[in-house]
């Protein structure tokens, strides 16, 4: 027989696991402890000197279990699972989305050093750059999905800082717009500015399309950011987050982790492990779901716009670009439905079937109105810049059967217009 490689689908249920460790157990247990016996203190001792580093540990030495955290079963386990579908060489998973950005940029970023990031970006990042980052004497400027690579490089030179730029960071599609930004240009303006000595990092928040439809490393990226609490966890029931890169720079970041103790716990990892054995097959029919649900919506004549990368023309100037990036249109779409936000909200109040909250990703449908609600802290002159208007509305897709998906916005978008009051919180019992 051939030597044969698995597809990561049908590596989600064993890989880094063996049932003799846990009595024959068929699923990893929950290794809720904090801390390790050692055999004996000469090996305590070692398990401490490859962990900080203090000796060269063996190549090929996995570290061994010291304090949860530092590293504990089920977080090691789901790394070396996360690492299989970006095909990288190590993962870092945390407490929260947040947390894993805010680590890499603490990780990556001093004073005196400038970031280029792009815009928009998911609020709290964006919170985090302005509000912490220039705290900390870091200088930050943003670029659009229209900018080329000679715009990020004048850019960065207008500054006067050009030897100073540390990092470039992409969210890409960004939310809640779809737009694109290409990965490739970000690399290339990284190496522009980055020498021998002084790399520059490039970072990719890639939770909206991530980790099945696109593969940031592939194209350049160090790092591989997710709030793995929206497709990875899938089911609104944790908050967690992941970063994966080469073994270099995940060195770095995993060091950072385990003294800001920000690592996700034994349970939260346990319930992404359960989490990724259905990652593909939910994300499949949450993406096969949204490509019916953007036609519906730009035919229908309520709605102005819809923001769907399904729906680019082949002639349009993001449509290589996101064929060159993606291999599937994901599962978000906002769309601008006719008015305001008088409208917006008749038409959120009124589903039946789809939740109206934040968040992305899950089983079930989500809807919001980002320019109140995930947007409502972004300044009012950039939001109308990034097409955060009151009109804009954006839907999560979910695993829910598509007829049913159909029915609860078209009977939605029938009430808007109407003056009829909607009966909030007891949208379970009108199901
Ligand atoms: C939700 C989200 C985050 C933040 O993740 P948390 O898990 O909520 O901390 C970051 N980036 C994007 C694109 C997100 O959607």
């Amino acid at each position: 027989m051939k030597a044969h490689k698995y597809s990561p689908e049908s590596l989600m249920m064993s890989l880094g696991y063996k049932p003799e460790w846990s009595e024959g157990a068929i699923k990893t247990p929950i290794f809720q402890t904090s801390t390790f016996v050692f055999k004996t203190a000469e090996e305590g001792k070692a398990l401490f000197e490859a962990a900080y580093g203090l000796k060269t540990a063996k190549k090929d030495q996995e570290p061994g279990l010291i304090y949860s955290r530092i590293n504990n079963p089920n977080l090691e386990i789901l790394e070396n699972r996360l690492c299989v579908w970006d095909d990288a060489e190590d993962c870092a998973v945390f407490e929260s989305g947040m947390s894993a950005i805010s680590t890499v940029f603490l990780e990556c970023l001093k004073p005196g050093d400038l970031l280029l990031y792009s815009s928009p970006v998911y609020g709290g990042t964006d919170h985090f750059i302005h509000h912490f980052l220039p705290k900390i004497g870091v200088e930050v400027i943003s670029f659009g999905p229209d900018h080329n690579l000679r715009d990020l490089i004048d850019l960065v030179n207008k500054t006067g800082k050009a030897e100073r730029l540390a990092m470039i960071y992409a969210e890409t599609p960004a939310n809640p717009t779809n737009a694109i930004i290409d990965i490739e240009i970000c690399r290339e303006a990284a190496d522009f500015f980055g020498t021998e000595e002084k790399k520059v990092a490039v970072a990719v928040d890639n939770t909206y399309m991530g980790p099945l439809w696109s593969q940031p490393l592939q194209l350049g990226a160090d790092l591989v950011i997710y709030s793995a609490t929206k497709y990875i966890g899938g089911h609104s029931d944790l908050i967690a987050g992941a970063v994966l890169g080469n073994n270099e720079i995940m060195k770095r970041v995993k060091i950072l982790r385990t003294f800001l103790g920000n690592m996700a716990s034994p349970n939260t990892c346990w319930l992404m492990l359960r989490s990724l054995e259905t990652l593909k097959i939910r994300m499949e029919q949450q993406m096969k779901n949204a490509r019916k649900v953007a036609k519906h919506l730009n035919k229908h004549p309520k709605v102005e716009k819809v923001y769907y990368l399904g729906l680019l023309d082949p002639k349009h100037k993001m449509y290589k670009l996101y064929k060159k990036q993606y291999s599937a249109p994901g599962a978000m779409i906002s769309f601008d439905i006719k008015g305001g936000e008088k409208e917006a909200f008749q038409f959120l109040n009124n589903l039946k079937l789809f939740k109206l909250a934040v968040s992305l990703g899950s089983t079930e449908g989500l809807a919001q109105h980002p320019a109140t609600m995930t947007h409502a802290g972004v300044d009012p002159l950039s939001k109308h810049e990034m097409g955060i208007t009151d009109k804009l509305v954006r839907l999560s897709i979910g695993i829910e059967n598509v007829k049913d998906i159909l029915w609860d916005i078209d009977q939605a978008l029938e009430k808007v217009g109407q003056d009829i009051q909607p009966r909030q919180f007891n949208q379970l019992l009108e199901v």
